[in-house]
């Protein structure tokens, strides 16, 4: 039975999870008492991540998760709904950031970034929110960036589809009133996780590694965002988290 907290007995689903900021997630929120159902592509991270959360006294599901793949976004979270009886929290969090100028034509990249960061947001909106109208409650929790207020040479194609994320986000949350469902964007500054290793332009990975090791602070910095937004009171709605490493200007 889910208590009074926000978290505790909540059953939440996480894309993405099987490393940086959706695993310390997984971390946090199992460790506060949440029923947390794990997706991502890469099985062995994600078995051995909720065979910890277990082991510590958890409980968690890891399911493989395509989120480009519509069915397999729905599996993920009927299987949720399924175990856990219901769906309160959908962080919808699974992205990756092959940055490059325009001009290099990495067209494989851009219609990448728009099917996992775009697509696979609506894919998780379209499988959580029937449920989440039956139940008139829920909260969304859609991961932008600071890419997502700016946009910066290299990272164009990027910033395109995390100021989507926003706006898709800002149309649901005012779509979502009758239902009592609650929507929270979260737009992190350089965090450490594997992100920058999904860049294969040589001279803007090099450029941003080495702005992720001057800047980057740790992915639990994300999950105390998370929490922050889920143990509000039923009656607030914390619609948009906007952070940076302090050390980070732009
Ligand atoms: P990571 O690269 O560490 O994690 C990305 C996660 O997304 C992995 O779990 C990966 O799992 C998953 N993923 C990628 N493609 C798919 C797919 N097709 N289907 C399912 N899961 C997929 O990076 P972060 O933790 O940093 O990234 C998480 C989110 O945070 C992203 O949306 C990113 O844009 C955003 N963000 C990150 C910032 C940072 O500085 N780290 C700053 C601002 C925003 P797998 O490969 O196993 O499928």
């Amino acid at each position: 039975m889910a208590s009074s907290d926000g978290i505790h007995g909540k059953v939440v689903v996480i894309t993405g999870a099987s490393s940086g900021l959706g695993e310390a997630t997984a971390r946090e929120l199992s460790a506060r008492g949440a029923f947390v159902v794990l997706g991502a592509r890469r099985m062995d991270r994600l078995k051995k991540l909720a065979g910890e959360l277990t082991a510590a006294g958890g409980t968690a599901i890891a399911i493989e998760t395509d989120v480009t793949d519509r069915e397999q976004v729905k599996r993920l979270v009927d299987t949720a709904a399924q175990s856990g009886g219901r769906i309160d929290v959908m962080i919808n969090n699974a992205g990756l950031m092959p940055q490059s100028l325009l001009e290099r034509l990495h067209v494989d990249e851009w219609d990448r970034m728009v099917d996992v960061n775009i697509k696979g947001v609506l894919y998780g909106i379209a499988a959580a929110l029937p449920y989440m109208k039956e139940q008139k409650s829920g909260h969304f929790v859609n991961v932008s960036s600071v890419a997502g207020h700016k946009v910066r040479a290299g990272g164009t194609v990027y910033s395109a589809t995390k100021h989507a994320v926003r706006v898709i986000s800002e149309g649901l949350r005012q779509e979502v009133k009758p239902y009592n469902i609650r929507t929270t964007i979260i737009s992190p500054g350089a965090v450490d996780t594997e992100l920058p290793d999904t860049i294969t332009d040589p001279v803007v990975g090099e450029a941003m590694r080495k702005f992720y090791d001057d800047m980057a602070i740790p992915p639990d910095s994300f999950a105390r965002a998370v929490v922050f937004a889920l143990t509000q009171p039923a009656d607030v709605d914390i619609n948009e988290i906007l952070y940076r490493p302090t050390r980070q200007e732009f």
